[in-house]
């Protein structure tokens, strides 16, 4: 961060009049564009610089009949402190959004340094008015015994090494002036402007806030242009925008790999940390990956169902999902039981067919697709049923995008002498789901949906108790979760059969960098962001949700096709040429399109996303 212009100080007075004043004083007035122009190098460069100008230099030669010498400099610079002194406290105020777009940042554990044109004596009066205003920074680098000020490089390199930034990859440098952009593009790191309160506008605040808003823009559009030029990155109207336009610019690189975003219910789009985790092969049976990667894996499982790993226990199954899904149902349900299905979707009546697969006595409640599962429905079918030993549902039913209603049912299910399976498939880990207050005994999910891993295996969680009863039952060899689970108590992490070790490895990178994010609620936060744009930008667009707000899940939401004769594939292609996927409807009775916003996406995305919808849509 610069300071005046910047930070603090709109507009960046405290130096313009003094400027101005010296030059008078020694019979060569200047104009406020002069002064301004050099403004962000260290005030003695900026006075040289002045003296230098074609029209500065000839009136003074004029005016003193001979050229100015460093003595003229070092006494208008003495001048200068002298009247910068008197004055500078005076213009410390913080600029307008600075004060919350820096807690934003350090929230986010961006630490602040900064670098300016003042020497330290000057930062020693600006420094703690400042900060009695609210304004502090982790890191103050002036000018004072480096080999040069801006536009060189130095100032930026002494805060990384005072704030252990160990690479300019790392670094985003913010100015308002030509000076600050040049010393970001010299450091080689990312260089933002911010154009209002600029020294480059070079207005007070009323006097930006009286301008008619055709002024504003033309204004605004020719300081943005000169920062381009100087190099800039990027530019931004206000500092408040700087939190978003971090987030949608410096979103980790991609890749060659990387040929599109997937806005799809998985797999999804990864980090490049989980992609890269992959680049290393492992031992399927030697102990580095069973108790170094499978074991912590399992452990933090439970974890995040906020479970006792006393009470509870992790399976995991190679292959998709669905492979899971049959296994928890193949292995816990006997054929003496019955299992009540309550279905809204694609994936509740994929339960139906495991069941029909295993021959199991089965009861399947089918609700409409726009309809929800609430503890009330569960209750009527449990009332109607008394001999059901097993009920199954899906939590996000991804077929539509709806939620159920999982805590509610929970209550109604814990009332019976049943046991709860939930696929959880598309929730967990992007939803906070408390599985023993939900009284959920199995619980199903996979590796590449919210918790962002590849696809290639899936997992159980279990409620210790229930386990014996699944001994010996599965009719599949493949698919027996009792055997996994066995094999990996007692082998600390050995799978049955081999192992996609890579993708075993990219999840636990995953689950790392869920932990880095800030856990599944700060995820859930991310994803109802996501889906917060998307929904109502969607709508903004003229498309409507096939879901109301409430019923609507952040994770996939469908839209109806905007008319009888919408051409989805056409759609689709012209939106994966602009770098987005997305995915065809499933539900029977209407005819939508889905569009995901889980995995390694961000709001920025979604932003961008409604754009290139905008331009497609308008073709
Ligand atoms: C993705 C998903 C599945 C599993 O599908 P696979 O293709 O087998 O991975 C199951 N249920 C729900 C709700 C899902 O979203």
């Amino acid at each position: 961060m610069d300071w005046a212009g910047t930070a603090i100080d709109y507009g960046c007075f405290a130096p313009l009049n003094v400027f101005l004043r010296i030059f008078e004083e020694k019979g060569v007035p200047v104009t406020y564009a002069q002064v301004r122009e050099p403004m962000g190098l260290p005030k003695i460069d900026h006075i040289r610089a002045m003296l230098n100008m074609p029209e500065v230099r000839s009136t003074f030669r004029t005016v003193h009949g001979r050229d100015w010498n460093p003595d003229d400099l070092s006494a208008m610079y003495q001048r200068f402190e002298e009247y910068l002194f008197s004055s500078l406290s005076d213009f410390t105020d913080p600029i307008p959004g600075v004060l919350e777009t820096m807690e934003i940042l350090r929230r986010r554990g961006i630490k602040i340094g900064s670098t300016t044109g003042y020497t330290q004596k000057m930062m020693d009066v600006v420094r703690p008015a400042a900060m009695a205003k609210g304004y502090a920074v982790d890191s103050l680098v002036t000018p004072d015994g480096l080999p040069a000020g801006r536009p060189a490089p130095y100032m930026i390199y002494r805060n990384m090494i005072e704030l252990a930034v160990p690479s300019v990859d790392q670094v985003v440098k913010v100015g308002d002036t030509v000076a600050d952009i040049k010393e970001g593009v010299n450091a080689k790191v990312h260089t933002v402007g911010v154009i209002v309160g600029s020294n480059e506008m070079g207005l007070s605040e009323s006097g930006f806030n009286a301008l008619s808003a055709d002024r504003k823009e033309y204004l605004m559009k020719e300081v943005r242009d000169r920062m381009l030029r100087a190099g800039a990155h990027g530019v931004i109207d206000t500092i408040a925008e700087l939190p978003d336009y971090l987030e949608r610019s410096l979103t980790p690189a991609r890749g060659e790999a990387s040929n599109y975003l997937l806005l799809t219910p998985g797999p999804l789009s990864t980090a490049q940390t989980v992609r890269e985790a992959m680049l290393q092969d492992w031992c399927t049976w030697d102990k580095d990956y069973n108790e170094g990667v499978v074991t912590p894996i399992r452990r933090k499982l439970l974890e995040l169902a906020g479970v006792d790993a006393g009470e509870y226990t992790t399976v995991l199954l190679q292959g998709s999902g669905t492979y899971c899904v049959e296994a928890a149902i193949g292995s816990a349900v006997r054929p003496a039981g019955k299992l009540l299905i309550i279905s809204n979707g694609a994936y509740g009546c994929r339960m139906g067919a495991i069941a029909a697969c295993y021959k199991l006595n089965c009861e399947m409640i089918q609700l409409r697709e726009t309809e929800l599962i609430t503890g009330e429905v569960v209750e009527k079918a449990l009332d109607a049923h008394k001999d059901v030993t097993h009920v199954a549902m899906v939590h996000c039913e991804t077929t539509t995008g709806i939620l159920n209603r999982l805590e509610e049912v929970g209550e109604v299910v814990k009332k019976y002498p049943v046991t709860f399976i939930v696929d959880a498939m598309s929730s967990f880990g992007g939803i906070p789901i408390d599985m023993k207050a939900c009284g959920i005994d199995f619980l199903v999910s996979s590796a590449n949906k919210c918790i962002q891993g590849v696809p290639g295996f899936g997992f159980v969680l279990v409620s210790k108790d229930k386990m014996p009863a699944c001994k010996g039952n599965a009719r599949s060899l493949s698919l027996d979760l009792y055997d996994q689970w066995e094999t990996m108590e007692k082998g600390n992490g050995k799978w049955r059969f081999t192992s996609p070790t890579h993708v075993v490895r990219a999840f636990y990178q995953a689950l790392a960098d869920l932990e880095r994010e800030g856990g599944v609620e700060a995820r859930y936060r991310r994803y109802q962001q996501n889906n917060a744009i998307l929904y109502e930008g969607m709508q903004a667009l003229g498309f409507t949700p096939l879901l109301p707000r409430e019923m609507q899940s952040p994770v996939i939401t469908s839209f109806l096709y905007p008319s009888a004769d919408f051409d989805f594939q056409a759609f689709y292609d012209r939106l994966k040429r602009k770098g987005f996927v997305i995915y065809p409807g499933k539900i029977s009775d209407a005819d939508t399109f889905r569009i995901g916003n889980i995995g390694d996406v961000k709001p920025g995305d979604m932003e961008r996303l409604l754009y290139a919808i905008h331009e497609t849509w308008n073709l």
